[in-house]
């Protein structure tokens, strides 16, 4: 089995349909999403709609949750406050089941998906680095961990000598080895490449790589200025930051 791991589209339409698309290609058999398929982005139904009929497993990611529970805006910035509201009015019932419907993490044999860390997945705690990431493998047992939250790709992998951090986006699994995998953002990637990131695992030769996609930021970006978002969330696109 092939799957294409997505996470934090944000209700980022050009980015998804460009991301799926890519998928399309690739001989892919099943799509997960780490969750925050909304806020920050103008396309908040469209993009839920395309993820209840593409995607097979949905994570609950704190912006869902927050548009769903408007008590969950304690912890975000202005931006995300704002933009949240935004996207809380104009959600549709469909919408807000299908966000109420979401887990805080999934299985499948030998590979964990959830949004921000495996340790505590509901205390939305970002994993920011190898030595971060180091202190969660004691806390999951698969071989396999896939998180997002952060926006910013990490592939760290654990072996009876050490952990490191793998700088060039894959990933074969030696025997007895594991990995904790951030697969980046489709919808507002944070790494300094404004291209769309996803992760493709491949779980018969057990091996995983990074994906970058190119889409149409700036009419991304314009909707998001047109519907009165914080322009900020629209420039950030521009520079993937
Ligand atoms: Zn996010």
């Amino acid at each position: 089995m092939r799957y294409a791991i997505l996470s934090d589209i944000h209700g980022n339409y050009e980015a998804f349909t460009a991301v799926l698309k890519a998928v399309d290609g690739m001989d892919i058999d099943d799509v997960v999403c780490l969750g925050d398929v909304v806020g920050y982005g103008a396309n908040p139904n469209e993009v839920v709609e395309l993820a209840r009929t593409r995607v097979r497993v949905t994570i609950l990611g704190n912006h869902d949750q927050a548009a769903v529970d408007p008590a969950e805006e304690a912890h975000f910035n202005s931006w995300a406050v704002q933009a949240i509201r935004w996207t809380r009015d104009r959600l549709t019932a469909d919408s807000l089941d299908y966000l109420r419907s979401l887990a805080y993490e999934s299985l499948l044999p030998d590979v964990r998906f959830v949004h921000a860390s495996p340790s505590e997945p509901e205390k939305w705690r970002y994993i920011l680095s190898p030595q971060a990431a180091a202190r969660e493998f004691s806390t999951f047992e698969e071989s396999f961990c896939f998180i997002g939250h952060s926006h910013v790709p990490m592939i760290v992998l654990r072996t009876e000598v050490g952990t490191s951090e793998l700088l060039d986006g894959e990933v074969a699994l030696p025997a007895g080895a594991r990995v904790l995998i951030n697969v980046g953002s489709v919808g507002q990637p944070r790494n300094g490449d404004p291209r769309a990131s996803f992760a493709v695992l491949d779980l018969e030769d057990r091996s995983a790589h990074l994906v970058q996609v190119p889409y149409d930021v700036d009419a991304a970006r314009a909707k998001i200025v047109e519907a009165g978002l914080p322009r900020f969330l629209g420039d950030r696109l521009l520079l993937g930051q």
